[in-house]
């Protein structure tokens, strides 16, 4: 047997793995179509090369080693690390924000309160394009295209169970306090935020512009904001893939309050402990944060802001729910890190093109508070969130990173931050096989996928 024999048949073998793992990796993420699109467009290559090498006997030589180059140039431009990608820019002074300007806030206030009226004495801008979603019912309750009789009560149990943990954001804090060197406390604190239950955990440097200027919402409504806390610790848990594939339904709206709960109580926990071992502490969890979460994470290192206007994490693309602890303990800050979200979403747009309510930008990035970034209509979105009765999420089910990174994709997100190449490369695999935009269901589905 020549080399070119031994060559070929070492190399249909190696075709004949990539396109199983191929086909498989969809699959397992219960993309079924994307399976189905993988096994006509991947499968007939290696069937193509083992047919053309038996038949074909003079062609051998060059085929296995067009095979082996070519495979030798995918995994050097895979393997071999290119230029860093490059990561957001602060380009100017940053204001802080009013929490009571965000649609949340704006949705809690009563028609024909005392709060409703000076609020939009205060923003009349904000009126009409308010009372537009106002008609609509609110989330949750029937009247809302996705409404479940059963489901759509399952995130209002969550979210008046976190509203009741309000007054526990803060409490006593112990005369005694336990001290660690800066370095080991740190792995210790993120060591428990994993023990409670925590997926991704940062530090950031807690500084004045991610404060909120005001309160926005519950009992402390309009009051300025002063937190000389030197640290936020940022927590994030992932949100299921199977629930998110059901946006924009109740079960991906559970999904959302389930875990908003879930990283919530770990807050609440972590804070207490702090205070016990005699730091100030706080919780900052769904409906009761005093900071900006999502520009914190980033400080953080855990992952990027992305054209849909949510923080992209390497692990779990836009798929995560967060809270956060301010603290004075005596910590090390994390550094924010680029992984080549900003590339990818130049070059994407899934999720502008998925969004039934136009708000994703699918054009070039601004310069809003001194941070260029793509700007999300966030009035747009909450119309549709209304009109739907949940909280859609359309965007974070056609995001290629939410997918779980299994089989194949593993390798090509390992390779995300380190290679332009890569990065085209998972463009190019994501358009190949997965749908162009994704719609919302004509009707809601009647079970969660776990029922
Ligand atoms: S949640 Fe829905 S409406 Fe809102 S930005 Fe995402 S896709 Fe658009
Ligand atoms: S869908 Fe594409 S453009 Fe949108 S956030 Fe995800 S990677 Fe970026």
């Amino acid at each position: 047997m020549g080399w070119p024999v031994v060559l070929g048949l070492f190399e249909a073998v190696l075709l004949g793995c990539f396109s199983l793992v191929a086909c498989l990796t969809p699959w397992c993420q219960g993309e079924r179509s994307a399976a189905r699109r993988a096994l006509l467009l991947i499968v007939p290559w290696p069937i193509g090369f083992a047919l053309a090498f038996l038949l074909v006997l003079p062609l051998r030589p060059l085929l296995s080693l067009a095979v082996a180059g070519a495979s030798l140039v995918v995994s050097g431009l895979l393997f071999i690390p290119g230029r860093r990608p490059q990561g957001i820019r602060i380009l100017g002074p940053q204001p802080r924000v009013d929490e009571r300007d965000l649609i949340f806030s704006r949705a809690h206030l009563r028609p024909g309160s005392e709060r409703y009226r000076n609020y939009y004495a205060r923003r009349p801008a904000f009126k009409e394009k308010d009372e537009r979603w106002r008609t609509l019912p609110p989330l949750g309750t029937p009247g809302g295209r996705y409404f479940h009789p059963l489901l759509s009560r399952l995130p209002t149990a969550c979210f008046s169970h976190l509203k009741a943990l309000h007054p526990t954001v803060t409490g006593q804090v112990s005369s005694e306090q336990v001290k660690l060197p800066r370095e080991e406390f740190t792995r210790l604190l993120k060591g428990v935020a994993h023990y409670l239950g925590v997926d991704l955990v940062g530090i950031a440097p807690l500084e004045e512009a991610y404060l909120y200027s005001h309160v926005g919402r519950g009992g402390d409504y309009g009051r300025p904001i002063e937190l000389p806390h030197r640290w936020a610790v940022v927590l994030g848990v992932e949100m299921d893939w199977r629930a998110v594939q059901q946006a924009p339904t109740a079960i991906s709206l559970s999904e959302s309050a389930r875990q908003y709960a879930r990283v919530g109580q770990a807050a609440l926990i972590l804070a207490g402990w702090l205070r016990a071992l005699g730091y100030p502490a706080r919780a900052h969890i769904d409906g009761c944060y005093r900071l900006l979460v999502v520009p914190l994470a980033w400080e953080a290192g855990l992952g990027e802001l992305g054209r849909l206007g949510c923080l992209l994490t390497p692990e779990f693309g836009p798929r995560v729910r967060w809270a956060a602890v301010s603290t004075d303990a005596p910590l090390q800050p994390d550094r924010p890190r680029a992984f080549g979200v900003q590339e990818l979403c130049r070059r994407c747009r899934k999720c502008a093109d998925s969004c039934p309510a136009g708000a994703i930008p699918s054009g070039e990035k601004e310069l809003v508070r001194g941070v260029e970034k793509w700007v999300m209509d966030g009035d747009k979105c909450f119309f549709v969130w209304r009109k739907f009765g949940t909280d859609c999420g359309l965007c974070l089910r056609a995001c290629p990173l939410s997918r779980p990174p299994l089989l194949w994709e593993r390798l090509l997100r390992w390779a995300l931050p380190r290679s332009a190449a890569a990065r085209a490369l998972f463009l190019a695999w994501d358009r190949l096989l997965y749908p162009a935009r994704y719609t919302p269901l004509a009707r809601p589905s009647d079970l969660p996928p776990w029922g």
